[in-house]
């Protein structure tokens, strides 16, 4: 092993250039470390190649439908819209090619260097990339996750969100396994786009795991919107028809026909064969790398950041992450990431907003909870006609009064809870929220609104 830092090739070699990698790395060479990343696929990682971006163009796309529908209240005559699938497919490849090389020159404007094939850890110091060993001082394993789908009969007829962003075809009759955030995305993408769409459920609703009254609000409009959803129901076995159509057998012995099938159900960490147990780092029996709340390995100068590490798989958590490791390695700036209160928004039709406990979680950790919930229809939809509803909701603490979380379902959700969250981290009181003056006429002003909590059982 080399003597002095300057006998390793680079101070920090990143795997993975997406938004975690991307981040870390070019924090690092702007601090003036030598800085080298690699990356297999596109560089962007799975948020602008593969996840966020090309997912919300393509939802901004699909739901101009629901737009020129509401129009018609407003007086439009719109007559009957289409939508040219290849050519919206078309743009969107065109904005992530930019993107692309928007990354790239970023990346050589802070020092990194870009190295393009998939790497592979040869010892806790040495990377190997396309037959070529490169040494480093620091680690830093910024390989992302990949979808996971259950091993049944004819699983390879389906896709996954990786080749659903990428359909050449909009598909006439399209089934989605899974009502997480990809497979609710989804449902809300095609069938504005115009696919009918069936959504398969082994739970009892969509998103387990976020607030009881926002799941349920949301597969009330996602019904509403023509999007039919099976719940307690398990696919058996895959079978591709001579005419192309897929049947699925369902666990209750029932068949139904579809022309494409998604399976959104969870995704699993990018840790395997790329030698990181050789040399000592640690998995979880779900593959997820250990790391300490440093993002520190079980090798001290291996680092993991994102979603490989399995624990909020979320952009902006990876990223945070990323730089908290580089401030922390070459800026003398330890930071530990605060993972309280992350807010998130899933891009549904409509979007829900999140930050803070749900109201059972609340109950569960605290003693005496408020909820303050107002169900509303937003003003558009009173001349669209669209029968929409708005919920807002606040679950408080009631003896300090502190607000525990924040929750919507409603147009502009994800903005809104954005800056409900800078509240909400910085400890804000209900009577802080009372004492705001709303804007008018907005959906968010019922936030500063409410008056009574929901009344206990
Ligand atoms: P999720 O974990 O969110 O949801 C998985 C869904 O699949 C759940 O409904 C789950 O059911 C179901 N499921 C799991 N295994 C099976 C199975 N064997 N058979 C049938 N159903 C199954 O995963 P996603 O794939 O939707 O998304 C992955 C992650 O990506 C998210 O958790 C999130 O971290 C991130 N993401 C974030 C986005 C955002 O911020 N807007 C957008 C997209 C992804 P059950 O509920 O019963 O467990």
């Amino acid at each position: 092993m080399p003597d002095s830092d300057l006998d390793f090739d680079f101070d920090l070699f990143t795997i993975g250039a997406g938004s975690g990698g991307v981040a870390a790395s070019r924090r690092a060479g702007e601090y003036g470390a030598r800085v080298a990343i690699c990356e297999e696929l596109r560089i962007g990682g799975t948020c602008v190649m593969r996840g966020c971006v090309p997912k919300k163009l393509l939802m901004y796309g699909a739901s101009f439908s629901e737009h020129l529908e509401d129009a018609t209240g407003f007086g439009w005559e719109v007559g009957e819209p289409t939508l040219d699938w290849p050519k919206l497919m078309a743009a969107k490849e065109a904005e992530l090619d930019r993107l692309e090389n928007i990354y790239r020159r970023l990346l050589a404007d802070s020092k990194v260097a870009l190295i393009e094939g998939r790497g592979r850890l040869i010892d806790a110091h040495t990377v190997e990339v396309a037959g070529k060993r490169y040494t480093a001082k620091y680690i830093l394993i910024a390989t992302g996750g990949w979808p996971a789908l259950p091993q049944i009969p004819g699983i390879e007829h389906a896709i996954t969100s990786n080749e659903a962003l990428e359909l050449e075809q909009l598909p006439k009759r399209l089934t989605i396994v899974g009502g997480g955030y990809i497979g609710v995305e989804f449902a809300g993408i095609f069938s504005a786009a115009g696919s009918r769409v069936t959504m398969l459920l082994r739970g009892d609703n969509v998103l387990r795991g976020f607030d009881s009254e926002i799941r349920e609000r949301l597969a009330e409009a996602m019904r509403a919107r023509g999007i039919e959803i099976n719940t307690e129901v398990q696919v058996r076995s895959i079978d591709k028809r001579s005419s192309g159509a897929l049947s699925l057998l369902l666990d209750h012995d029932e068949f139904i026909e579809t022309d494409a099938l998604i399976y959104a159900t969870g995704r699993a960490p990018n840790s395997r064969d790329i030698g990181l147990e050789e040399v000592g780092v640690k998995l979880r029996s779900d593959g997820g790398v250990v790391v300490d709340e440093r993002n520190r390995t079980a090798v001290p100068n291996i680092y993991a950041v994102g979603d490989v590490t399995h624990r909020i798989n979320l952009t902006p958590v990876a990223i945070n992450e990323g730089r908290a490791m580089a401030e922390t390695l070459f800026n003398k700036n330890p930071i530990i990431m605060d993972r309280r209160n992350i807010a998130t928004a899933v891009f549904s039709r409509p979007p829900v907003g999140t930050v803070g406990l749900t109201e059972a979680e609340a109950r569960e950790q605290h003693e005496s909870v408020e909820v303050y919930c107002s169900r509303f229809r937003p003003m558009k939809a009173t001349i669209s006609g669209r029968e929409d509803r708005v919920v807002v909701k606040l679950v408080v603490d009631k003896p300090s009064g502190v607000v525990l979380g924040a929750h919507m379902i409603g147009d502009d959700a994800p903005e809104i809870v954005q800056g409900l969250a800078v509240a909400i981290k910085c400890g804000a009181t209900k009577r802080d929220f009372d004492a705001t003056v709303g804007i008018h006429p907005t959906a968010a002003e019922e936030f500063v609104t409410m008056r009574f909590p929901v009344p206990e059982d």
